[in-house]
């Protein structure tokens, strides 16, 4: 797998999982999609990247990947299509629409599901933890993704603070991100890509 896990980095500039986990498409997905993860190998190593997954669980899934290709194609098209559902409802979100109701469905349906794996663990006396469970479902690390969303949604969108990038003005990426700054300034998914695109547009219109 040496080869295959060296091959790309996934750009995890969203600051919250579930946004990141929104942002493996790249472009904009209404106009030019870019999609980052075109099989369950490439989901296991982003899950990785995203930390929601280690380093030893997604090497055993990489191999589960090999003996059961079957199995893994079905968990990576129930993945893609939540992913695209967490999508239409954060798009509808910051556009100030209602959430298709299709998109809603599946959310709710993702989120409850997953919460219903997550389990109390003793650390000691008087100490404990919330895990998610991995009971061997194929998509067990996509659990805290989804109490991610949760969160995202219920408590975060109110505040405004989830944006997309102001690159999707020009139609040229659709990435989301929260932003953390002081004065809720920030424009761009990130500074090296979209930020300095933007600001070498402003630099040409100011020189023509
Ligand atoms: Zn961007």
């Amino acid at each position: 797998m040496g080869a295959f896990t060296d091959k790309f980095r996934f750009d995890l500039d969203g600051g919250r999982v579930s946004l990141d986990f929104v942002n493996t498409v790249s472009g904009m997905r209404e106009i030019a999609p870019r999609e980052k993860i075109t099989d369950y190998r490439d989901l296991v190593y982003w899950a990785q990247q995203a930390g929601v997954l280690d380093k030893r669980r997604a090497a055993e899934l990489y191999a589960d990947a090999e003996q059961h290709p079957r199995k893994v194609e079905t968990a990576f098209v129930e993945a893609i299509r939540t992913r695209e559902a967490l999508n239409a409802v954060v798009v509808a979100a910051v556009d100030e629409k209602p959430a298709p109701d299709w998109a809603l469905e599946r959310v709710d349906d993702w989120i409850a599901k997953s919460m219903q794996h997550r389990r109390l663990k003793a650390r000691g006396a008087g100490r404990f933890e919330l895990e998610f469970e991995d009971d061997g479902d194929p998509l067990f690390f996509l659990r805290p993704v989804a109490a991610d969303a949760a969160d995202v949604l219920a408590n975060l969108l109110p505040t405004g603070r989830v944006r997309r990038c102001g690159e999707s003005r020009f139609g040229r990426c659709g990435w989301f991100f929260l932003d953390g700054t002081r004065n809720a300034s920030r424009r761009y998914c990130n500074m090296n890509e979209c930020g300095n695109r933007a600001k070498q547009r402003r630099f040409q219109q100011r020189h023509r």
